[in-house]
């Protein structure tokens, strides 16, 4: 059965995890992809599986996003080939240790990844999709909305994607720019031994498989949700979370200090 071209998918971090789920998800719904990550003989060989199995055109872009010459090619491509409609600002790493515990190098590869390459991506990609259509999916983590359950550095990271997620959708709400926050809790991947960390030492009910993550996420977006948070039983829960903070909005800026300070 022919499935309708979506056009092309730009997917970050898509040699392992989140992100090769998403290559395959996205191949399926007809999207053309373009495969972005630093290991290119693993995005070679999902890119022949899935050129094979979904007969997409299929496309690798080896870049490491921590190198300054790297991000710029990759932006460029976002910038110069007009069949791309979806950016997956999916590449992330987490800390091996806390804040206290690393040094600079450490630090700035985490900032650099995680926060300075999907900023510069959304950028290049938004800047055409609010006039010929598009949508940007930023992999942010329930970890933006619980700070003190682990690192700060890496939460940190997550709650500028969240934060860059609303700010972008709040602005071009009227536009043809779509954008998406999706917010997994663990999930079974690469990032935890990279990091040092042992997945299973998780209770098991918290640990969710990456194909399940995927397809909640993308249920999410065809949802047209903004935010998505697939471990999140009860809705209401961020629904309220969301309004609290919405309420406080009109109260943030005043000429008048707060009577409890004064
Ligand atoms: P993963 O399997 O380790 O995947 C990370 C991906 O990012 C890999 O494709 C890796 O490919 C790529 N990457 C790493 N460093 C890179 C660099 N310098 N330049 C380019 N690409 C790089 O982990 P994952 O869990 O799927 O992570 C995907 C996203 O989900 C991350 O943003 C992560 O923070 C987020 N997330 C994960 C969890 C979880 O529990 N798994 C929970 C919440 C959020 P190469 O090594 O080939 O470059």
């Amino acid at each position: 059965m022919s499935v309708t071209s979506q056009g092309t998918a730009l997917i970050t971090g898509a040699s392992s995890g989140i992100g090769a789920v998403y290559a395959d998800r996205l191949a399926k719904r007809g999207f053309d992809l373009v495969l972005v990550a630093r290991d290119g003989a693993r995005l070679d060989a999902l890119a022949e599986r899935l050129a094979e199995e979904t007969g997409r055109g299929i496309d690798v872009l080896r870049a490491d996003l921590t190198d300054a010459a790297d991000l710029a090619k990759v932006a460029g491509r976002l910038s110069t080939d007009a069949s791309i409609t979806l950016l997956v600002n999916n590449a992330g790493m987490s800390l091996n240790g806390s804040l206290l515990e690393n040094e600079a190098p450490a630090l700035e590869r985490i900032i650099a990844l995680n926060v300075t390459a999907p900023t510069l991506l959304a950028s290049a990609a938004g800047k055409l999709f609010v006039g010929r259509g598009g949508a940007i999916i930023n992999i942010a983590s329930v970890l933006a909305l619980a700070p003190e359950m682990f690192d700060g550095v890496y939460s940190g990271t997550k709650a500028y994607l969240l934060n860059l997620t609303l700010g972008l959708a709040s602005a071009h709400a009227e536009s043809k720019l779509r954008v998406q926050a999706v917010l997994p809790g663990a999930t079974r991947t690469e990032i935890w031994e990279r990091s040092g960390k042992d997945v299973d030492a998780l209770p098991a009910e918290w640990v969710m498989e990456v194909g399940d993550l995927v397809d909640a996420a993308l249920a999410g977006f065809d949802k047209g949700e903004t935010v998505t948070i697939p471990p999140l039983a009860d809705e209401g829960q961020w629904l309220a979370y969301d309004a609290a903070r919405k309420a406080m909005a009109p109260n943030l800026s005043r000429r008048d200090v707060a009577a409890r300070y004064r």
